[in-house]
């Protein structure tokens, strides 16, 4: 079964339709980069993954899940789907290790010395295993978008989803996030990400979704996608992007 199956997906905010049916199938362990301009669905399309947003038809499959809107669904949902987004959102109040042991501790009841060898476990894994109890404000932005990594991580999730995770941050401290992202995509995660980052979309996902006007408009193995548009629009965007 695919890890993630998107089918003929119409969503709409009153009467504006963003997502004009779409369908995208991903398998287990692949990397899928999503592209396009501002205001084309992106976001939309990632939330609808994981239930933020409500779809009016089609069907969204996730690693077992069909994305159904009561709360049990959603919650047995997004244990196994976890999303990461542009702005961190760390709580100042608790330490790094409290953060990231927060989640599992509440939604999963995992008992706490478990939850810490996690926490310690996520933390190396994006390479900050000394600030388990340094507090966010004392940390750099690539930093904390590390930790807001590591805490999803520590829900042990199945699938990843990433909206713009490097956008909010200065160039030099980019590198370091899509360096902890990249790993995470060699060691067999299923990603799906929404980036600016197309070096990276293209060295990294297997594939490449360019979407436009609500639809995906084009979709192929990120090299030959990048190298090879076949649409002026796609064509128009990777020049712009240069
Ligand atoms: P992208 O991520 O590609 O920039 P979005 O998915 O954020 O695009 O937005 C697609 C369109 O949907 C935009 O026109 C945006 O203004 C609109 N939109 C997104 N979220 C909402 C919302 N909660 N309410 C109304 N309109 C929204
Ligand atoms: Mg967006």
């Amino acid at each position: 079964m695919s890890a993630v199956h998107i089918e003929n997906v119409h969503k709409s905010f009153g009467k504006l339709e963003v997502l004009k049916g779409v369908s995208l199938t991903v398998e287990a362990g692949q990397v899928v980069a999503i592209i396009g301009r501002s205001g084309s669905g992106k976001s939309t399309l990632l939330r609808c993954i994981n239930g933020l947003e409500t779809i009016q038809s089609g069907r969204i499959e996730v690693v077992g899940h069909t994305v159904t809107y009561t709360d049990e669904k959603l919650r047995a949902l997004r244990k196994d789907v976890g999303i990461v987004f542009q702005s961190y959102n760390l709580f100042p109040h608790l330490t790094v290790g409290q953060n990231i042991m927060l989640a599992p501790r509440i939604t999963k009841g995992v008992p706490k010395e478990e939850a810490r060898a996690q926490a310690e476990k996520v933390l190396a894994q994006v390479g900050l295993s000394e600030k388990f109890d340094v507090y966010p404000d004392n940390l750099s932005g690539g930093q904390q978008q590390r930790v807001a990594i590591a805490r999803s991580l520590a829900m042990q999730p199945k699938v990843m989803l990433f909206d713009e995770v490097t956008s909010a941050l200065d160039p030099e401290l980019t590198g370091e996030v899509l360096l902890v992202m990249e790993e995470l995509a060699r060691g067999g995660m299923t990603m799906l990400l929404v980036t600016h980052e197309m070096n990276f979309a293209r060295s990294v996902a297997d594939f490449t979704v360019f979407m436009h006007q609500g639809k995906v408009w084009e979709m192929g193995p990120s090299e030959e996608l990048f190298s090879h548009p076949k649409t002026p629009e796609l064509a128009a965007f990777v020049k712009s992007t240069l």
